[in-house]
């Protein structure tokens, strides 16, 4: 592995990814993290940040040369699955170490009513075979038009910031950032009386609280299961143990860091 003299990126948008930039500043590592520029008042993490996307693999190869970046963070959303194909090519094509943060995905329990699928589209099927009348999407704001054509159902979707349309056309707009609590929760799918919560796979104790509370209730989740990762590429679980990953690789290079 190569890695240059400079900070490390941090390809964030997440908490675990803020959560790895405190760490490394208060380590007194040098640090850039990056965000997509996706939502208009976005958490930052602690210490230096760019906003918005490199230009494809060409433009984040371009960046981490220019930079001297010494090693990448990969801690986007598991679903963010383009970010994190870009950078296991870059990294590879120009030798800078990277690591993915990779989450352990939620397992159903005892009780739990989960409709496992593949995508977005999929989900919009299951809804409709499984005769579904009152739907809490949690899926968030992209990926919402795959929705659309639903005209039966009664939705709600609950995002950080309103979609870009088309949006089915009987559907209500929840404009909440979590974590969410299990009150909160239980509240929400008792005032709604939904019978069907939509879910992304995304793994983490920031959003599980609607899982306790639909199981709680008897409620179906549809949960869809996470794009794969990259082949080859190294993984680790949480903050911590990408910050030991770092830790590590810098005792064994101490010249390249
Ligand atoms: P994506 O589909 O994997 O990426 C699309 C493009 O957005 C990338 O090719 C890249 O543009 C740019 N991009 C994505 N993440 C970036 C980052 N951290 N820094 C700079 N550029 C970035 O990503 P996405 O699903 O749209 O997610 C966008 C961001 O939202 C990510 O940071 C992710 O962690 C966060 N997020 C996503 C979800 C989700 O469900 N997808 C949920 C919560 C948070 P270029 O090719 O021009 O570099």
């Amino acid at each position: 592995m190569v890695g240059g003299s400079g900070p490390v990126l941090v390809l964030g948008g997440t908490g675990p990814a803020r959560e790895v930039a405190r760490h490394l500043v208060d380590g007194g590592v040098p640090v850039v993290s990056s965000l997509a520029g996706r939502v208009a008042q976005p958490r930052l993490p602690v210490g230096e940040v760019r906003i918005g996307g490199f230009g494809g693999v060409d433009g984040l190869a371009a960046f981490l040369i220019g930079n001297q970046v010494s090693a990448v963070i990969d801690a986007t959303h598991p679903f963010a699955a383009r970010i994190t194909a870009n950078a296991a090519a870059a990294c590879g094509r120009t030798g800078v170490p990277l690591v993915v943060l990779d989450r352990p995905s939620w397992e159903p329990g005892p009780g739990d009513r989960w409709v496992p699928v593949a995508s977005l589209p999929e989900a919009a099927t299951a809804i409709e075979d499984l005769g579904a009348r009152r739907v809490l999407l949690t899926t968030g704001r992209q990926g919402a038009s795959a929705f659309a054509g639903l005209d039966r159902p009664r939705f709600w979707l609950r995002a950080i910031e309103a979609p870009d349309p088309p949006l089915p056309p009987r559907c209500e707009l929840i404009l909440e950032r979590g974590p969410f609590t299990l009150d909160g929760e239980r509240t929400l799918l008792h005032e709604l009386d939904v019978d069907l919560i939509v879910s992304k796979n995304s793994g983490g104790p920031m959003t599980t609280a609607k899982l306790t509370a639909a199981r709680e209730r008897g409620i179906r989740v549809i949960m869809v299961r996470r794009p794969p990762l990259p082949a080859g590429v190294p993984t680790v679980p949480d903050a911590g143990s990408a910050v030991t990953w770092l830790r590590t690789r810098r005792d064994r290079h101490p010249t390249t860091s």
